[in-house]
């Protein structure tokens, strides 16, 4: 078997556990055991999963991949947040961000190593796409930052590395087997996918009437606007991406929110602000502030004041809406940007 076609253990189904323990000449409750370690104990590593016999532990390692990645790097900050480099089996990294508050821990996961999308202020889009995450690795994601966070999250957000809607199948099957009550049982309505705004993505997303959270990376107010920053062809025009979104609204009942990266000069006009709050009413969307964390091109980050102003404008015309709330990192801040210092350093750690 080429490395490619193995298995990963993470998302293995039952019947793939089961034919596994026909072929290691074990009794089917073995199966049982390995997927009560997966799904419920969070655990893929083989050497960890204690209740198996150790010949049957080596067997699981050389049947699938258990797992294939590893944490290559891990950054903490003050308040908690941490950042972690996975190395994935062919050596291409990406990023996972777990993010403790007082009430809730989240995860936040990439779908690509790197980005085909570009938009102009973005690390990951920095450098074009490399390839697609298998279903595996996004599992992967998920599972080696719990035993990082040593903890289950209360929240996934999928707001890495990557637009994952252009990785439909791969990125789809791992939300369906992160929310199926089979595996991992995580409710969709603790799970966002952020878009840039790739409506047939969208349209695909609907499709699979579950309770996800859809974020849409707005951040403009016309098309005109939206196009200093995210450049063609992967742009869709703002009332397209509108009204796909309004249909996810329509189908699976879940109002969506408008991420709107701050940029000096750029999209920060109270004007602006008005516009804004106008199109976030129309839609019934919520909208979430994010300061531009300076990671590529010339574009700067407002001044806090005009932040500020800028969101009390925004509810005073009577929108909802949140300010990302900022976390401790001195560099490297914005996702992506481990990976991009990573290959930049044009060596891998070790
Ligand atoms: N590709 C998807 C999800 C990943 S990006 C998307 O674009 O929505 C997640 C969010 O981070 C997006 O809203 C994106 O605009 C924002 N982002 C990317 N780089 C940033 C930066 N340097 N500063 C602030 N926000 C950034
Ligand atoms: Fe890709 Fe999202 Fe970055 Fe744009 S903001 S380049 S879509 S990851």
């Amino acid at each position: 078997m080429s490395q490619s076609d193995q298995q990963f253990l993470a998302g293995a189904s039952q019947e793939a556990l089961q034919l596994f323990c026909n072929e290691a000449g074990v009794p089917p409750f073995r199966a049982r055991q390995i997927a009560d370690w997966l799904y419920n104990k969070l655990i893929v590593e083989p050497e960890k999963m204690l209740n198996l016999p150790a010949s049957l532990r080596l067997a699981l390692k050389d049947f699938f991949r258990a797992p294939a990645s590893r944490v290559a790097e891990k950054v903490t900050a003050n308040d908690g947040t941490a950042k972690l480099r996975l190395e994935l089996f062919d050596g291409e990294s990406i990023e996972t961000v777990l993010i403790p508050t007082p009430e809730r821990m989240t995860f936040c996961l990439s779908t690509q190593v790197g980005c085909p999308v570009g938009c102009r202020f973005c690390a990951s889009g920095a450098h074009g796409l490399t390839r697609n995450l298998y279903t595996g690795e996004i599992l992967e994601e998920f599972l080696l930052s719990s035993i990082e966070a040593g903890q289950r999250p209360d929240n996934l957000v999928f707001m890495g590395i990557g637009e994952g809607l252009l990785n439909f199948a791969e990125f789809s099957r791992a939300l369906e087997i992160l929310s199926s009550p089979d595996y991992f049982a995580f409710a969709p309505r603790r799970i966002t996918v952020s878009s840039s705004g790739y409506v047939p993505g969208i349209r695909k997303l609907t499709q699979m009437k579950k309770e996800y959270n859809l974020a849409i990376s707005l951040h403009a107010v016309d098309d005109e606007m939206r196009a200093q920053l995210i450049p063609d062809p992967l742009r869709y025009p703002i009332a397209e991406i509108l009204a796909a979104a309004d249909d996810y609204c329509d189908t699976v009942g879940r109002q969506y929110t408008l991420e709107y990266t701050m940029i000096s000069g750029v999209n920060d006009s109270l004007d602006t602000a008005k516009k804004l709050a106008a199109i976030a009413m129309a839609h019934h969307a919520k909208i979430n502030l994010i300061p531009l964390n300076q990671a590529e091109g010339d574009f700067r980050r407002p001044e806090r004041r005009q932040i500020e102003e800028f969101e009390r404008t925004i509810a005073a015309a009577g929108a909802r809406v949140t300010r990302r709330v900022e976390r401790g990192f001195k560099r490297g801040a914005a996702c992506g940007q481990l990976r991009s210092e990573n290959l930049m350093k044009g060596k891998r750690d070790e």
